[in-house]
């Protein structure tokens, strides 16, 4: 049976982005001095290539040289898939390897002498040793050419993580049917996680749910300690949606009767989120909105226990750049996209963290995430 319906004009648009990806990470890559890209499965694949492959143990990996034409090598058995793929419909050859070749002297008996390669930041050590025992080339991350073109986000990529953004709110205005004292926080944990996939998302990233004491640490995720009346409940979600980009929200839930102090460091932490929210427009430095955020908890008394950045960047990724943090003073460019997440942590009490989702558009800062951001108390 041939099937003889139009690619969608989605899918067309998204092809001629992806080319137009290869095409400027191939200038980026003549720019930096780096002779070819090697990039095995994992999210610089899945963003130039639309092809969200497994990583295995068995080598596949799209070869960018600077100049000249793409190829992707892998495993016969993978053919299929690849070519099935959004990678298929993108004019690049899919050179399969059988079991008994070496695919790495492949790659390099077609590449030539480059001086330097540019190896993906999360290809795995066993990988970049093999090419680096077949390649007489300098590696060099893969991240110095391409970390840049995907923190510009698109507007087709910005939609997508609105979308994301919509989904997760979703999941956190739905909390109160899960956060319950006498509940462990791995119970609600799993509820959550069911209904960020129900949301839309193919996967799910991470769930903190981290109460009373627990939420002191930041990156608690969940554990068997039992929900109590009057916990502190640091909550933080997020999966990557259908169309490949991340969510990643966080808010702070009071199980009934809030500690007597803690309407005051939420209050704090509030005005330091909106404030750097407020700030984080494309020209000002990733640096100031960091600022934006601490010189807030600092004059509320609160700065030591501001222990972490105050955000990250995200995409096909949920960490990657720009980074929110002291010491980055590149400007923030217009597509950007980053989380601000302020939080206090109070060992032995609790803490708290309020995380959106926020593009730098031409016209200011848009947050992506929309769930109510005024204290959330559980009854
Ligand atoms: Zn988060
Ligand atoms: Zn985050």
């Amino acid at each position: 049976v041939t099937d003889t319906r139009a690619e969608s004009a989605p899918t067309v648009t998204a092809t001629r982005a992806r080319t137009d990806r290869l095409r400027r990470a191939q200038a980026a890559a003549r720019a930096a001095g780096v002779d070819a890209l090697l990039v095995t499965p994992g999210p610089d694949l899945t963003w130039l290539t639309g092809y969200d492959a497994v990583a295995l143990e068995r080598l596949t990996c799209l070869v960018l040289p600077a100049s000249g034409d793409a190829f992707l090598v892998c495993p016969r058995l993978e053919l299929s898939s690849a070519a099935a793929s959004p990678a298929g419909g993108l004019g690049i050859e899919l050179a399969a390897w059988e079991e008994t070749e070496d695919p790495y002297r492949l790659v390099a008996d077609r590449l030539g002498a480059p001086a330097v390669v540019g190896v993906a930041n999360r290809m795995w050590a066993e990988q970049v040793l093999r090419f680096r025992a077949v390649l007489a080339a300098d590696q060099v991350p893969a991240g110095l050419v391409l970390a840049d073109l995907r923190a510009r986000k698109d507007d087709a990529e910005v939609a997508a993580l609105r979308d994301a953004g919509q989904a997760i709110d979703r999941v956190h205005l739905r909390m109160g049917e899960w956060l319950r004292p006498g509940r462990t926080e791995r119970a609600v944990g799993r509820d959550i996680a069911q209904a960020i996939l129900d949301e839309g998302h193919d996967r799910v990233d991470f769930t903190i749910v981290a109460g009373g004491p627990n939420g002191a640490s930041p990156h608690h995720e969940t554990g068997d300690r039992v929900l109590e009346r009057g916990d502190v409940v640091v909550v933080d979600i997020g999966g990557t949606h259908h169309a490949g980009y991340c969510s990643d929200c966080t808010r702070t839930y009071v199980l009934g009767e809030a500690p007597a102090d803690f309407r005051d460091y939420y209050a704090v932490l509030l005005a330091a989120q909106v404030a750097a929210c407020e700030h984080a427009g494309p020209g000002v430095t990733a640096e100031s909105v960091d600022r934006a955020a601490r010189d807030v908890i600092t004059q509320g008394g609160y700065g030591a226990a501001f222990l972490h950045r105050t955000g990250h960047g995200i995409g096909v990724e949920t960490h990657e750049e720009p980074y929110i943090v002291a010491g980055n003073s590149t400007p923030l460019a217009p597509g950007n996209a980053f989380s601000i997440e302020p939080g206090i942590y109070l060992p032995g009490r609790f803490g708290l963290r309020l995380e959106d989702i926020v593009v730098a558009t031409p016209d200011g800062p848009e947050r992506l995430n929309q769930a109510p951001r005024d204290l959330a108390v559980v009854e």
